[in-house]
């Protein structure tokens, strides 16, 4: 299970630096390091946005982390374009251990895969 944690708390998906979407997107087409990556899938907290997750939420994970408080139970499925990264199977990520960091970020631009290995 892919441990995803996330600095860009604000995104709509963030819920305490976890992703509570059911599946995201990484960018980075060419890129040969972590700041050439970005997450698709950030979307701006608002009434609007909130509205529109709900189709993409993990809602058992995210249940099962509040309700235990163990380790991550959430796993979002990570589709990845960056094909330089070592661990970019077939545009699936295959890291175990993911970072996304975007502190303050507004936009999919300001944020990136901190895990992210040259090939
Ligand atoms: S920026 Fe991406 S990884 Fe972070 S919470 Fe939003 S959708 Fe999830
Ligand atoms: S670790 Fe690599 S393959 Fe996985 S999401 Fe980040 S850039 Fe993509």
């Amino acid at each position: 299970m892919i441990k995803l944690t996330c600095g860009a708390t604000d995104c709509v998906h963030n819920s305490r630096e976890l992703c509570t979407a059911r599946s995201i997107h990484v960018g980075g087409i060419a890129t040969e390091s972590s700041e050439g990556t970005q997450c698709d899938t950030f979307s701006p907290k608002g009434v609007k946005n909130a509205f529109n997750s709900l189709g993409n939420m993990n809602l058992t994970g995210e249940f099962k982390q509040l309700f235990t408080k163990e380790d991550i139970k959430m796993s979002p499925g990570i589709g990845c374009s960056a094909e330089k990264c070592v661990f970019n199977e077939k545009r699936i990520c295959s890291a175990s251990d993911v970072r996304i960091e975007g502190l303050g970020a507004d936009s999919s631009e300001a944020t990136n895969c901190s895990a992210f290995r040259m090939n």
